[in-house]
């Protein structure tokens, strides 16, 4: 599938640069970007995993964590392979680095060739295209054939009012996204994002009139991001803001890692509350996994002091996740107190009657108005 987010570059002779993510890739004919699962073929991008879900779930909604947005509903969540970071803490790592590691096999097997080539001429014409060939075969093979016409029907069939876009980076299958958020908004179906935060503003001009709320990773400093992801925390800074300012319904989400993050967390509850208060924070907890399984799991301690940062900096909602504490991940009016939406692990309660003014106007029975998509 063509990939429409790209655009063709004069020098080198075919190339084109990707534009659904932050990273802006250059990409030579003949090879990918960072994902791994956009290809320029003869000087045209294609998207290999369009139509290609490698993990489909009907998931709580809460699960994403999305905690003001349509509470106790499901969410139709699909993902393929890729992303544009490579986290060494990554706990999808199976999907995402999935299409690196077909890359890389074939960049090994394409220097192989080479090193054991004399007659180089007629040879390195043909490399090209079996590369090509064979990658797109390759990442082709991750996933089960799922159209976004066929996700819209599900969703409707099943009565499943929302759509994330989840497990890897939906950037990098920004086509394939796009395609069915347009199809599901015609059907009063809702979509979210659940990102690293690295889309470009040609994609947020793409899908944005599409997409209704977003959860972004804010994972630690400048530092963080170069030393443990291969990215920059600007982008990410700057797509909350932009998406925020835009009137899509943003949450952030940050796995607080013991001795790698928690020196950040005062800095990135600031960030947060400088683009709104209201912004829901997430602070879950960290396992183990991936290449980072020198790091400790986070205790609960540790979740209730980056809590109560959160709190320190003025935000209105900050949640722990990845544990049971209903306390700390319960909704409560900020005004009043009042619980107003009570949670245990995935279980969900809106607390505040049958006919829940919440519900209805997103307010709390004092009159408090409580931010979030509520109905
Ligand atoms: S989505 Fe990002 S990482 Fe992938 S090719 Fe495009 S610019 Fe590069």
């Amino acid at each position: 599938m063509r990939a429409t987010l790209s655009e063709p570059l004069e020098h080198p002779a075919k190339a084109v640069r990707c534009t659904a993510c932050q990273h802006y890739c250059t990409i030579r004919e003949g090879q990918s970007g960072v994902c791994g699962v956009r290809l320029n073929k003869q000087g045209e991008l294609h998207l290999l995993v369009y139509g290609k879900a490698s993990a489909v779930n009907i998931d709580p909604i809460e699960k994403k964590p999305l905690f003001h947005f349509l509470p106790g509903s499901k969410i139709f969540s699909i993902g393929t392979v890729g992303c544009n970071f490579s986290c060494s803490f990554c706990q999808n790592w199976d999907l995402s680095q999935a299409a690196k590691e077909v890359k890389l096999r074939m960049l090994r097997g394409r220097q192989e060739q080479r090193e054991g080539e004399h007659d180089s001429r007629a040879s390195k014409q043909e490399h090209p295209t079996t590369s090509i060939r064979d990658m797109a075969a390759e990442i082709g093979k991750f996933g089960i054939e799922l159209a976004p016409q066929r996700i819209v029907e599900l969703c409707l069939e099943q009565h499943i009012p929302s759509i994330a876009y989840t497990y890897n980076e939906p950037a990098i299958f920004a086509e394939y996204a796009h395609d069915t958020a347009k199809l599901a908004k015609q059907h009063g179906i809702r979509n979210v994002f659940v990102s690293n935060g690295y889309e470009s503003h040609e994609l947020l001009d793409h899908i944005g009139p599409y997409l209704d709320a977003m959860n972004i990773d804010l994972k630690g400093s400048d530092q963080f991001y170069q030393q443990l992801c291969h990215a920059r925390q600007a982008p990410v800074l700057k797509t909350i803001h932009d998406a925020h300012a835009r009137g899509i319904w943003i949450e952030v989400t940050t796995l607080v890692i013991p001795g790698k993050n928690t020196g950040d967390l005062a800095a990135i509850a600031r960030h947060i509350a400088s683009v709104s208060r209201d912004i829901p924070w997430h602070v879950t907890a960290f396992r183990p996994d991936y290449k980072l399984l020198d790091a400790p799991a986070t205790t609960q301690e540790e979740l209730l002091d980056a809590y109560a940062t959160g709190k320190r900096a003025g935000l209105r909602f900050v949640y722990v996740g990845n544990i049971i504490d209903t306390k700390h991940s319960s909704t409560l009016c900020p005004a009043c107190a009042k619980m107003l939406v009570e949670r245990a692990g995935h279980a969900v309660k809106v607390t505040d009657g049958q006919d829940s003014t919440l519900l209805r106007k997103g307010v709390c029975s004092c009159g408090e108005k409580i931010p979030g998509v509520w109905q």
